[in-house]
C-alpha cells in the first residue's frame, strides 16, 4: 500500500510501527526519526517518511475524509467485472489467481499471447480487479529529477550513451536540492527519484550532501544512479536514502551482454540484491522490444523481477533513440505493455507497477489504459525544463513540453476520474470542488 495521507500510529514494536488510515492498518519501518504511539506520519513504501505536526494532520485528514470516500467508490466501480460473460478458459485462470494459486508458464504465455480485443479487456479489467483488491484506490505519485545526462556507459539502446553527440549537462548540488525543496513545499511531493547516467562527477561526498540536505526535507529518496559501487550505495542509506530505482533490463543473458558492453547480467543481478540486503526499498523491471526478445523472455522478464522481490515494479517498452545502435527496431505494441502489466499483477498481486513515461511516449492514452490494466504508480517529471529535453534517452519524450503544474494537474485530474487517491502529493493538488 502506497498511501502518503497522513497516518496515526497506533503500535510500535521496536522498529516497526503499526499506522493507521481511515482504519486500514499498516506496517512501516521507523529507523529514521523519534516516533512515538499518538504522532501522526507520513510513509512511503512501508517506510517513514516524516513525522507531521497533529494539528496539520487532522486538517488534511478531514479535507481526504471528505474526497477518500467518493473516489473509492468510483475505483470500486470501474474495477467490477462482470464474471457472467467471461469465456471458461478466462474464468478459470481468474479463479486460480483469485484463489492464489501460481499460474503456470504456458498460462502466462497464453495470456501474453492473446490478440483479440474482447478476450484482452477481459485480461485487463481482472488485473484492474485484482489492483484494486490488494491496493485499494492508493496510487502514488513520486517525483523524478534528472539531474545530469553524463553517462560513462554504453548502453547501446539508451540516448544518453557516452558516444553519443548530445548537449550535456550536470545540475549543481544545491541546484538539486533547490528543486527537491520546491516539490515538497508548492507540491506536496513525499517521494523522489533522484536520476542520472552512470557520472562519476558525483563522487561519494557530493551525493552524500545531497542525500542528507534532501532528507532533511522528509522525503523518501530513490536513488536511480545505475551500477555505483556497493560501498557507495551503504553511504548513501547511512545517510538517508532508502530507495533505489534499478532495472535489470532483460533476464536474457545474451540480450544483455549485446546490449550492455561493460557489465553482465550477474553483476546488475547480484548488485539489486546486495542493495535489497542493506535494506533499500527496491523498484527494478525490464524493457520490453529489446532485439532478439521472445514472450518467453518477457515471461522471465516478470519471474525475475518477482524474485527480486522489490517493492515496485518498472518496465517500458524501448523507445528506439537516434544515433543509438536500436534506432532501427520496431517499436512494440501498446498492448504488449499493457498484457505485460497484468500478467505481472497476476503473479506478484500485490506489488506496485509504475507508468513509466516511455510507455506514455508510445501512446499518450496508454497512460489511463495502464492504470486501468494493473498499474498503480506514476512519476511526475519535476527536472526544469531547460534541462528535460536535454535528458533523451529516447526521442519526443513524453511531457518535455508541459509546464510542472500542469503536468500535475493532468496527473490528478487523471487518477481523481478514476476513482484513486494520488495520497503521494499535498492537499495544494487536490483540485477544489472534487
Ligand atoms: N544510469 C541509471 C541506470 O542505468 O540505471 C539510470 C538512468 S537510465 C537512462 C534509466 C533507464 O532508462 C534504464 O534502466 C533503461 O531501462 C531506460 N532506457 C534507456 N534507454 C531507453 C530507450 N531508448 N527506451 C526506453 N527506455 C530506455
Amino acid at each position: 500500500m502506497c498511501y502518503a495521507i497522513p497516518a496515526k500510529v497506533k503500535k510500535i514494536i521496536d522498529k516497526i510501527a503499526i499506522i493507521d488510515y481511515f482504519g486500514e492498518e499498516r506496517k512501516i519501518l521507523i529507523d529514521l526519526d523519534d516516533i512515538k504511539v499518538g504522532d501522526y506520519v507520513y510513509a512511503q513504501g512501508g517506510v517513514l517518511v516524516r513525522k507531521i505536526l497533529p494539528e496539520e494532520a487532522i486538517e488534511i485528514l478531514k479535507h481526504w475524509q471528505e474526497i477518500f470516500f467518493e473516489l473509492k467508490k468510483t475505483d470500486e466501480a470501474l474495477a467490477k467485472i462482470d464474471t457472467d460473460k467471461l469465456p471458461p478458459n478466462v474464468l478459470g485462470v481468474l479463479q486460480n489467481i483469485n484463489l492464489k494459486k501460481t499460474l503456470k508458464r504456458e498460462e502466462m504465455l497464453s495470456l501474453l499471447s492473446i490478440e483479440n480485443k474482447n478476450e484482452l479487456k477481459v485480461l485487463y479489467e481482472i488485473a484492474n480487479n485484482i489492483r484494486q483488491r490488494e491496493h485499494g484506490n492508493a496510487s502514488c505519485v513520486h517525483g523524478i529529477i534528472e539531474f545530469s545526462n553524463y553517462c560513462d556507459q554504453s548502453c547501446y539502446y539508451c540516448g544518453i550513451r557516452k558516444e553519443k553527440n548530445i548537449q550535456r549537462y550536470r545540475m549543481n548540488i544545491d541546484e538539486v536540492i533547490a528543486i527537491a525543496k520546491n516539490a515538497v513545499e508548492l507540491y506536496g511531493f513525499k517521494a523522489i527519484v533522484l536520476q542520472s547516467g552512470e557520472d562519476l562527477w558525483y563522487d561519494d561526498e557530493k551525493l552524500i550532501t545531497i542525500v542528507k540536505e534532501i532528507r532533511k526535507l522528509g522525503l523518501l529518496i530513490f536513488l536511480s544512479l545505475g551500477q555505483r559501487s556497493k560501498d557507495t550505495y551503504a553511504k548513501l542509506y547511512a545517510a538517508g536514502a532508502r530507495a533505489v530505482l534499478i532495472r535489470f533490463e532483460t533476464s536474457n543473458q545474451d540480450i544483455f551482454a549485446k546490449l550492455r558492453p561493460g557489465t553482465t547480467l550477474n553483476a546488475r543481478i547480484e548488485l539489486i540484491k546486495s542493495l535489497k540486503e542493506m535494506g533499500y526499498i527496491i523498484a527494478t523491471g525490464f524493457m520490453l522490444g529489446l532485439p532478439g526478445e521472445m514472450n518467453e523472455d518477457i515471461i522471465n522478464n516478470i519471474l525475475l523481477t518477482k524474485y527480486l522481490a522489490p517493492d515496485m515494479y518498472t518496465f517500458g517498452p524501448l523507445i528506439p533513440s537516434l544515433g543509438t545502435p536500436l534506432v532501427k527496431m520496431p517499436k512494440i505494441t501498446k498492448d504488449l505493455v499493457l498484457k505485460t502489466i497484468s500478467i505481472a499483477r497476476f503473479i506478484d498481486s500485490n506489488c506496485n507497477i509504475v507508468v513509466t513515461t516511455a510507455l506514455e511516449t508510445l501512446e499518450e492514452s496508454a497512460k489511463k489504459e495502464a492504470l486501468l490494466a494493473g498499474a498503480n504508480s506514476m512519476m511526475i517529471n519535476v527536472t526544469p525544463k531547460q534541462y528535460k529535453s536535454l535528458y533523451s534517452i529516447y526521442d519526443n519524450k513524453s511531457g518535455i513540453d508541459v509546464e510542472l503544474e500542469n503536468s500535475i494537474k493532468e496527473t490528478v485530474d487523471l487518477l481523481f476520474k478514476l476513482g484513486r487517491a494520488p495520497t503521494d502529493l499535498g492537499l495544494c493538488c487536490i483540485p477544489s470542488g472534487a
